[in-house]
């Protein structure tokens, strides 16, 4: 019997839902079952197929970071050796293996650890290390990098060919068949939560946006998380259906205040000033309506398809071209008609840094788009000001202001 119910709210459901994952999952660790630790955009589904709990370190970390308990994680990794230059969430999940102590809920330690490397190669580097220094099998996906518009049939090819591997490396963990009637149902449930999750992100499209990015964030843990299970869909169909009902009543997704100007962001959020870097955009009337995150795990298959499959792990939105980059901001900026670009310079994050210059350039010379920076980072408190980024929001609402009426003029 599933622990949420249709009377619920979304966020109801979401907040049962993380809590339980987590519950699940200390008390498999209790009774011997494996467990396995993932990062954010590697196919669940099979660890799923065979029973062996699943969680995220980098949605744990986001859990310590917005509590503000990170700085003690990386000080503590830094002490160790780490870099200080290394991702936040990287560091932080390091010394918490260690520690084991934190001040969010406690992840039990992984008996195998699940990486692919479509969102950045940091990932390899740090699941070696918790493989290495835990003695516990590492199972890789190596997604080639797209450096054309097309994604080759070759690096499909490449990749279906290791979900074959991964399956034989499932097995021996596991000591026991690969169940191939339970993956085909987590693949179509994987393959609907996708799609429910994208249909009511973007419903953000609507003007006013009845859905602020930043709750956004929120039921980001769920597709996270909970990809693989069937009560992931059944909250998303909630929050849609919500939201369905807030845009036929003209609500917009900010509390208590009018949608003056909707921004697309750029980037992680920065959690350890979740609070301060929303409220700051409320106070003008800015709306976070456009986002990488909401096709970031659209990842459309036929179930039972393993070429689709491949392609669709292989095609999401950090392992694209510089051009198909770009073309995936076009296209959200234009969809969920946005009036700027804030773009978070993520000190912990060189994957999505890197190409922001050239990302912005290309932006605001072909779509007449203010943009504005700010650095910060998604765990490291260290790394932000207050007042910069109050400076550059004031900077921002100045240009929208004066952007917005030759923008329309000229129909874009
Ligand atoms: S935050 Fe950036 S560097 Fe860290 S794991 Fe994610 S993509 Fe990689």
């Amino acid at each position: 019997m599933s622990i949420i119910n249709e009377s619920m709210t979304s966020k109801e459901m979401l907040n049962i839902l993380v809590a339980k994952n987590m519950e699940d999952a200390r008390k498999a660790k209790e009774r011997g079952d494996l467990v396995c630790w993932s990062s954010s955009i590697a196919p669940c589904e099979f660890c799923e197929a065979m029973g062996i709990y699943t969680v995220y370190p980098e949605n744990h970390v986001v859990g310590i970071a917005a509590r503000k308990g990170a700085p003690e994680l990386l000080e503590y990794a830094e002490r160790k050796g780490y870099s200080n230059d290394i991702c936040g969430y990287a560091r932080a999940n390091l010394a918490y293996m260690d520690v084991q102590k934190c001040v969010s809920e406690e992840l039990p330690l992984p008996d195998l650890v699940l990486l692919c490397n479509n969102i950045c190669e940091t990932l390899l580097k740090w699941y070696e290390n918790i493989a290495y220094e835990l003695n516990i099998p590492l199972l890789i996906v190596d997604v080639p990098y797209n450096h054309d518009k097309e994604i080759t049939e070759e690096n499909i090819q490449y990749v279906e060919a290791q979900f074959h591997d991964i399956i034989h490396q499932l097995e021996v963990i596991c000591n026991k068949p690969f169940d191939e009637k339970k993956f085909q149902e987590v693949m179509k449930v994987s393959a609907q939560n996708a799609k429910d999750w994208y249909d009511a992100t973007m419903l953000c499209s609507a003007r006013p946006s009845p859905l602020s990015g930043f709750d956004m964030f929120n039921y980001m843990a769920l597709i996270v998380c909970m990809r693989g299970k069937k009560e992931c869909g059944m909250t998303f169909r909630k929050l849609k259906e919500e939201l369905e009902e807030k845009i036929s009543r003209g609500e917009c997704g900010l509390k208590n205040a009018e949608e003056k100007y909707r921004i697309m962001w750029d980037g992680i959020a920065c959690w350890p000033y979740l609070s301060h870097t929303y409220k700051v955009l409320k106070k003008h009337g800015i709306n976070m309506t456009g986002s990488t995150y909401p096709s970031a795990w659209a990842l459309e298959y036929t179930p039972g398809n393993l070429f689709e499959m491949a392609k669709a792990y292989t095609g999401m939105g950090n392992n694209l071209s510089l051009e198909g980059q770009i073309n995936l901001r076009k296209s959200i900026i234009e969809e969920t008609q946005c009036d700027g670009v804030i773009m978070h310079m993520n000190r912990s994050c060189k994957m999505c840094d890197f190409l922001q210059y050239e990302v912005g350039k290309e932006l605001n010379d072909s779509l007449n788009i203010p943009i504005t920076t700010f650095d910060g980072d998604q765990a490291d408190p260290r790394n932000y000001s207050k007042a910069q980024y109050e400076t550059r929001m004031e900077a921002l609402v100045e240009m929208m202001s004066e952007n917005i009426p030759s923008r329309n003029s000229s129909g874009n």
